[in-house]
């Protein structure tokens, strides 16, 4: 099966009240371990790459291959998209163009007006093409230059004025945040959702910084609306963690335990268990 754009699988996880885990990607390694969890758990996934570690994997095209070649020497039977992370207005157009099945354009930086000319412009095109779309309203937290910031909240108006755009699925903050949550994050607000789940009127949701928020609260999350879960800091921890324990063990020094296809395996293991246990907890396990 080659890839297909997340307007099915996305709305089918709506109907369905469980969501599509949508995991980052950075190389070789974590293409193959997000499609082999997907493939174990039979759930459909959704395959992201920013524009920088679309870059650092040496362009789009090679990301399309990537993926495609993978799914086709590993025999995948399970529905896979492959989309833009966080595009910008040229990223999202040069994605269409080079072979992903869905791209986000992320026009939250802009002001509403350009926002959502800018949107339009590019579900238009993305639609002329078979390409899913999600957009951004208000921004979502983070940390940058090591400040963390409290969460975001999005404007219901807004949210349905670029649902009403015909946007498959939409990105609204609701106190999430990217990278790792701060010991004192006030969690999710489940009344700021509640209404732009209200205002935006059946259109799919999407979950930001979906690495380490309590399952409890994506549970209700689901429940109220969300369709696509984001998770990238999670998967690099948990590879992180198993490499640094396999190096300190000094098995890196242990007869070829340098080898690479060694030394990355217990990192490797490591995303591949993560990403079948958040697929279950985001309910889309057996659904492919
Ligand atoms: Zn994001």
């Amino acid at each position: 099966m080659v890839m297909v754009s997340a307007t099915e699988m996305i709305q089918k996880a709506h109907e369905g009240h469980y969501a599509i885990g949508a995991f980052n990607t950075n190389n070789l390694e974590w293409t193959k371990c997000i499609l082999t969890a997907a493939e174990q758990a039979k759930a459909p996934v959704m395959i992201q790459a920013s524009e920088g570690a679309s870059k650092y994997m040496g362009g789009y095209k090679m990301v399309v291959d990537l993926v495609k070649d993978l799914h086709d020497s590993l025999g995948i039977t399970v529905p896979v998209a492959l989309h833009l992370d966080h595009g910008t207005y040229e990223g999202a157009k040069a994605c269409i163009e080079a072979g992903f099945t869905s791209v986000m354009f992320d026009g939250s930086h802009f002001d509403f007006e350009e926002n959502m000319a800018k949107s339009k412009e590019i579900i238009e095109l993305a639609h002329s093409k078979g390409v899913s779309v999600e957009c951004e309203v208000g921004g979502i937290g983070g940390t940058e230059d090591g400040v963390t910031s409290n969460g975001e909240l999005a404007d219901p108006k807004e949210c349905a004025a670029v649902a009403a755009l015909g946007v498959d699925f939409l990105a609204a903050g609701i106190g999430n945040i990217h990278g790792k949550y701060p010991a004192n994050w006030a969690g999710l607000n489940f009344e700021r959702l509640d209404e732009i789940n209200k205002a935006v009127d059946g259109k799919p949701l999407v979950l930001h910084g979906g690495s380490g928020i309590p399952f409890d609260q994506t549970s209700k999350a689901i429940s109220m609306g969300v369709s696509k879960i984001n998770v990238n800091t999670e998967l690099q921890l948990v590879f992180a963690d198993a490499t640094r324990k396999y190096i300190e063990a000094g098995k890196d020094l242990e007869g070829k335990g340098y080898d690479p296809r060694k030394l990355l395996k217990p990192g490797a293991d490591a995303i591949i268990a993560k990403t079948v246990e958040l697929i279950k907890a985001f309910g889309s396990d057996n659904k492919a």
